[in-house]
């Protein structure tokens, strides 16, 4: 359980380091710049954006447009969308990253490791045999931002090229 949570974990360490006023999960998608805000594909009601401190190379989260930190306040058919969202996210993995296994969660509460409690989010990461000792390169910020334009760019056009 340990390992199996420990992604989970940096969210809230790296959230730290970020620190922000107001709710990035509602601002990122109203400035409609999709690619400068790192966000794959949008629905109806949820949207699919790559983590900006990664656990893992492809780390995302699929966040209801919703502001709400209470699933109880989603209706079902918000559920099935971000449920539906989840199953493409999995199928755009698989052809672009290739893990060989994933952790597909939420943090309900800061206490359970939540960043960002106040807006609910899906977390999906992509694992591979010995990826154990990733880190985020904090100091190495240049770096992991062209790999994260680099990630957002072929999932981009996977996202389209299957689902338009
Ligand atoms: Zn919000």
């Amino acid at each position: 359980m340990k390992q199996l949570w420990a992604p989970w974990r940096m969210e809230y360490i790296l959230n730290e380091v970020d620190k922000h006023d107001g709710c990035i999960f509602c601002e990122l998608p109203a400035e409609k710049d999709d690619p400068k805000n790192l966000i794959l594909y949008r629905t109806a009601y949820c949207f699919v954006i790559l983590n900006k401190y990664p656990y893992n190379n492809g780390h995302l989260m699929v966040v209801p447009y919703k502001h709400t930190g209470n699933l109880l306040d989603l209706s079902d058919d918000i559920l099935l969308d971000i449920q539906q969202t989840i199953r493409k996210v999995i199928e755009v993995m698989n052809h672009i990253l290739h893990p060989q296994a994933m952790n597909i969660g939420m943090n309900i509460g800061r206490t359970a490791g939540a960043g960002i409690a106040d807006h609910i989010h899906y977390h999906i990461v992509p694992r591979w045999d010995g990826d154990t000792n990733f880190m985020p390169v904090i100091a190495g910020t240049k770096i992991v931002s062209e790999s994260l334009r680099t990630t957002w760019k072929k999932m981009h056009d996977e996202f389209v090229r299957l689902y338009g």
